[in-house]
């Protein structure tokens, strides 16, 4: 029946996504929404570098409901 078919409820989406992390301390941000090449911490003003974080991402079929 079609009650199968739907798709199980996620919650929570955990994706491999490259960030910028603050070397100093824990603040870090998401490259699409970084511009500059060489960002500095908005926190602390230290030099962030590029890492890869296991994020929450929003599902995007859960936006419709
Ligand atoms: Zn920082």
């Amino acid at each position: 029946m079609s009650f199968y078919n739907k798709k199980p409820p996620s919650e929570h989406v955990y994706e491999d996504t490259i960030v910028w992390q603050c070397s100093a301390c824990t603040c870090w941000s998401r490259l699409e929404f970084v511009s500059q090449a060489e960002p500095k911490c908005p926190i602390c003003s230290s030099q962030m570098h590029k890492e890869l974080k296991n994020i929450r991402v929003i599902d995007e079929d859960e936006q419709k409901y």
